[in-house]
């Protein structure tokens, strides 16, 4: 029997199609949504709506947003599903989260068991939304689980670790093992809840200077930051905010790379009509 074929779908690789196919799992990952009646609740790819039926089953409305022509199709008309679902067929990385949560006149509830080779940049595109967004739950492979909640001085720890909990409260929520997909990927997966701080720990005055800190240290993580970020502070700049030139990007707290985004002096530029 070809493993690709589910519910008469062919799975599309390209889409990141892995379909949940396990009850025990899917009850579970709905129990830790706990969606309401009367919430904006939104799924990304909501596939064969493994998820989307029991979560429809506890509310009177709901958004989804799926890429795939053939499956937003199949939505449009379920029986279940057509008196009670928005489907935007579009792909997420489109999608302005802000423009959504004013037009269901509230702060989103998102979740989605996402595709993995766009899971990344997707977190990043909803972090740019975190005030429109109340919380988000996503099934992701267990190694961006890992890295989302790490803790410095660990080799998960990085840029994402870094972002993502500046932005939001994070916590895993349940391991989910590849047979509870078909077809079933190669990798563990895990859920994870992210609830978006509505009074961040620390605050950068400019988060796009955080972004540049943070890619800049961690693409040459073995390096110390006196090199590592030798473009954007001098070894004294650093020593003055008591941050020891001589650690690595893994070293760092949120609050030290938070630190640093608030002192950093962009260069002068220089008039030349002066
Ligand atoms: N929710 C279903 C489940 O749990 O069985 C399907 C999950 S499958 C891992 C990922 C889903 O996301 C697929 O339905 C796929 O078509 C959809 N998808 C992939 N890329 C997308 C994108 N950029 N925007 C929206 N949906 C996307």
């Amino acid at each position: 029997m070809n493993n690709r074929i589910h519910q008469g779908h062919v799975a599309r690789k390209r889409f990141g199609q892995n379909f949940l196919n396990d009850d025990y799992i899917i009850e579970n990952i709905v129990a830790a949504i706990a969606p309401k009646k009367g919430q904006a609740i939104v799924e990304i790819g909501p596939g064969l709506a493994a998820l989307t039926l029991p979560v429809a089953k506890r509310v009177e409305q709901l958004t989804v947003i799926e890429i795939d022509r053939d499956l937003a199709g199949r939505l449009i008309t379920h029986p279940d599903l057509k008196d009670k679902i928005d489907v935007i067929q579009q792909d997420a990385m489109t999608i302005n989260f802000k423009q959504l949560a004013d037009h269901l006149g509230q702060p989103l509830r998102v979740f989605g068991n996402l595709p993995y080779n766009i899971s990344t940049p997707l977190m990043f595109h909803l972090f740019e939304y975190t005030t429109a967004i109340c919380d988000m739950h996503f099934m992701l492979q267990k190694e961006v689980v890992n890295r989302l909640v790490a803790s410095p001085n660990s080799k998960a720890y990085g840029r994402l670790s870094v972002m993502a909990q500046y932005y939001c409260q994070i916590i895993p929520v349940l391991d989910v093992p590849p047979s509870a997909f078909k077809p079933a990927p190669k990798v563990d997966s895990a859920v994870v809840r992210l609830t978006p701080y509505q009074v961040l720990p620390y605050q950068v005055n400019d988060i796009n200077i955080l972004s540049r800190i943070t890619t800049e240290a961690f693409n040459q993580r073995r390096k110390t930051i006196r090199n590592s970020l030798g473009k954007l502070f001098t070894v004294t700049q650093l020593e003055d905010i008591n941050i020891d030139p001589n650690l690595r990007a893994e070293n760092l707290s949120v609050e030290q790379y938070c630190l640093l985004a608030n002192h950093y002096q962009a260069p002068q530029q220089i008039d030349k009509q002066a």
